[in-house]
Parts: structure tokens; sequence; C-alpha cells
């Protein structure tokens, strides 16, 4: 499939697209299953709230067989979280079971960081596939460190608060390394795109060819 142009991608979000302008990348939880939609691409985790809910092991098991399918373009969202009682250790166990699925399928691994990052670069620093840090909210030395290591750098509705240090991180992010999201906010993706567009001062139709073809890269569309 050849991405459209004039087409505003959502990097990750747990809803279907909302229209033809948009294409999204839905995030499915382990138990979670496709339902044909239309621009709507999926990729599917075990997230690091679910864990102590899960059969950790079957439902990895499962995630390797989706993972097989065409229409699971990426893994996760996955990560590591401080802010629950699930054990650190356990977290960590998990998540670099999900980064051997998604190298095992060539196919990026989506993150959820929850003052974590120290960990996370240290888990994923030598990954083969690419790394998507997802609603990132640090400031600039942690996304200076993110990426030294390659990584991608997903921005979501928080932007929109307009905090100091997150639109000064934001500004150091090369272009080649951003995307924007919705996630569970009910705010547009477009809204997103305005507002970085704006605190980037450059124009919102190049923003949109840059992450065009970023996604096109990662993901071999
Ligand atoms: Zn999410």
């Amino acid at each position: 499939m050849t991405l459209p142009s004039n087409i505003y991608i959502d990097i990750h979000s747990h809803s279907p697209s909302p229209s033809k302008d948009v294409i999204t990348f839905c995030s499915l939880f382990h138990d979670q299953s496709i339902s044909e939609c239309e621009n709507t691409f999926f990729s599917v985790g075990l997230h690091p709230w679910h864990i102590d809910s899960t059969d950790c092991k079957n439902a990895l098991l499962e995630l390797d067989r989706s993972a097989q399918s065409e229409d699971i373009i990426a893994i996760g969202e996955t990560g590591l979280d401080r802010a629950i009682t699930t054990k650190f250790e356990r977290q960590k166990k998990v998540l670099k079971e999900q980064l051997r699925i998604a190298e095992k399928y060539n196919k990026p691994l989506l993150i959820h960081c929850v003052r974590a990052f120290p960990e996370i670069i240290s888990l994923l620093k030598k990954s083969k596939v690419p790394i998507i840090i997802h609603g990132f909210q640090g400031n600039f030395k942690i996304s200076d460190e993110l990426l030294k290591h390659n990584f991608y750098i997903s921005i979501g509705a928080a932007i929109l608060k307009e905090i100091p240090k997150h639109i000064h991180a934001l500004q150091l992010i090369p272009l080649e390394n951003l995307f924007l999201e919705t996630d569970e906010s009910d705010e547009s993706i477009k809204t997103i795109y305005a507002k970085v567009s704006e605190l980037l001062e450059v124009e919102e139709k190049e923003l949109m060819t840059q992450i065009q073809a970023n996604t096109t890269k990662l993901f071999h569309l």
C-alpha cells in the first residue's frame, strides 16, 4: 500500500481511523482482535498494566502467533511503568520477550515508558527493529538520550498544554525521528499537527510529508 499524500498519520491510538484523511495505527491489547477498518493498521502487545491479571506465558505465545500476520505491522504497546505495583523485574522480562518477537518478525516496537527511561534505553538500545517511544512527555535531556540511540519519539495531546519543557524537547527532535499520536485522548490528530507545526514553525504540509516518509520507512509501506 502506498500512502496517499495530504494524509494525517496517527501513530498510536486505541480506536480505528475516524476519517478518510487520517491513517491510524491502532494498538490492540493482547486479548483484543482485529476488526477490518478503513485507513487503519494494527499492532498488538502485552501492556505492563495488564501483566498481573494475565497468564503471560500464554499471552506471549498468542502474541507470537498474531505477529506472524501481515495485518499486524508492529508490536506494542509494551514497555515499563514505575507508577504501577507490578514487579519491575517481571515487566522487564515481558518486555524482553516482546522485543524478541518484534525482532523475529522484523516489526517495530511501540513503547510505553513511565519513569523508566534508563532501563528502556539499556534494554532496547541494541534492538534490531525501530523503537518508537509513544506519548513522550520528558525533557530534552531524556529525548537527547533516546535520539542518541536512534529511537523515534511520538508526541501526543499533552503538547497542547504547551508546557515549556515539553516544547523545548519537541523543538530539538529532528523531524526524521518524530511521530504524532492521539492515544486515548479525545483531541483530533489534526489539532495536534496544527499545534506542533506552530511550535516548530514549520508548514503543516512539510510536517505531514516528513511523518509520511518516516512511516513509509519504518513500516515498509
Ligand atoms: Zn496507548
